[in-house]
């Protein structure tokens, strides 16, 4: 079993959700179920009850990953801040969190992470850049927060990664791998023996075919679910050339072919709202519908004949791959 839980889920800077936003979400619920309805309430709360998610937030880059024994970080978004929170109040006192890369996003949760302040909580920090440990620290300056790194408490590790060489925790495998992102942003492919996910956010997918993405292709195959950089609606994605972002088609695209069951879209753009998320989600479902039938007997042979499902994750998703045992 590995189950999925993202934090954090919007890109760049967190998006507070505002009041506006609620009020036009239910009011168009209402519109869609019409005033006249005679059990309009009921057919309400049966919406709201449902799958459909109204409000993506949120919070910036953060996920766990969990085996039946070991519970793993990835990125320090404001995410962070909530799981750092249960995780601490479970008992939890050794910590694992990878980083892809050191932008603002993806560390800026950290000096609200409760375990770094408890003394008897050890966090380990896996990286592969070689300046992650001297960004971390950076945070604690004294100038941009007021706690200085001696004066956090947990004791902190930092294991330098080289790319391709995996690392095993407990049960998990990791794989760190090459995104295309400026600056350089490292993926992960995530794997307890039946169950795979990869990271694969920030990153633009400038390389697409087997012989561009050359030794990064492997993580790509036999793979349940893939965390995808959904930043953009395709033609913001074409005038947004080496921004360091993708576009949700990009990630059906690279699943239908690839055989990738579940692609979660993630990273949403702060400008966009939640109706023009779940709309560029609607587009990527419609583009695995259009695109299926190139690809008929790949998604037979997985026994999922409709495709790769489409997902766009927000703050607290859930996906779990496999028995529970
Ligand atoms: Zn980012
Ligand atoms: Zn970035």
């Amino acid at each position: 079993m590995l189950r999925v839980k993202t934090w954090g889920t919007r890109g760049s800077l967190p998006r507070a959700s505002s009041d506006e936003c609620f009020k036009s979400q239910v009011s168009q619920l209402i519109d869609d179920i019409g005033l006249d309805h005679p059990d309009g309430l009921k057919a309400l709360k049966a919406k709201l009850d449902g799958d459909e998610h109204l409000v993506f937030g949120g919070n910036t880059s953060c996920v766990e990953i969990s085996s039946k024994n070991e519970s793993v970080i990835f990125d320090m978004g404001t995410g962070l801040r909530d799981a750092g929170t249960k995780l601490y109040k479970n008992g939890v006192k050794k910590y694992h969190i990878f980083l892809t890369h050191l932008h603002w996003d993806h560390i800026m949760g950290f000096p609200f992470f409760l375990p770094a302040y408890d003394p008897s909580c050890e966090i380990n920090f896996y990286h592969v850049h070689k300046i992650a440990p001297e960004y971390v620290k950076i945070l604690f300056n004294g100038v941009n927060f007021p706690v200085k790194w001696e004066d956090v408490g947990a004791k902190i590790e930092f294991h330098q990664l080289k790319l391709y060489e995996p690392v095993n925790i407990s049960d998990l495998t990791l794989h760190p791998f090459s995104l295309d992102h400026p600056g350089g942003s490292f993926g992960y492919r995530v794997e307890n023996g039946s169950n795979s996910v990869v990271i694969g956010y920030d990153s633009e997918y400038k390389r697409l075919t087997k012989e561009e993405l050359g030794k990064d292709y492997i993580y790509y195959q036999d793979l349940d679910a893939i965390l995808f950089d959904a930043q953009y609606e395709m033609q913001e994605y074409a005038s947004k050339f080496d921004w360091g972002h993708c576009t949700p088609t990009i990630g059906t695209g690279l699943a239908l072919r690839e055989g990738i069951r579940n692609v979660l879209l993630t990273h949403h753009d702060p400008w966009a709202s939640d109706h023009m998320i779940r709309q560029m989600s609607e587009n990527a479902k419609e583009h695995v519908r259009v695109n299926l039938l190139e690809y008929e007997s790949k998604w037979r042979g997985l026994s999922q004949p409709a495709g790769p499902n489409v997902v766009a994750v927000y703050d607290g998703y859930e996906l779990v791959l496999g028995e529970d045992s």
